[in-house]
């Protein structure tokens, strides 16, 4: 089974492939405003309201876990 979880704040929104993500933590280190935390040894988007659609975040991704972002 697929597991992609969505986090969606206002206009800001982000999926990620859970099953892709290895907690390489790229993410976490390059957004400026902290959208990212790892717990687990994956990544969750908790922060999402507070993307500046940078697109710092989009091309890091070891694995492209990051399918979708409101800021593409
Ligand atoms: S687009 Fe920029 S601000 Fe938004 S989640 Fe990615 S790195 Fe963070």
């Amino acid at each position: 089974m697929v597991n992609i979880k969505k986090w969606e704040e206002e206009e800001h929104w982000v999926e990620i492939d859970l099953d892709l993500c290895i907690g390489a933590a790229e993410c976490v280190n390059v957004c400026p405003v902290e959208v990212y935390t790892l717990i687990d040894g994956k990544v969750i988007a908790d922060n999402i309201g507070e993307c500046t659609d940078c697109l710092a975040c989009l091309d890091v991704c070891p694995t492209n876990a990051i399918l979708n972002h409101s800021a593409w």
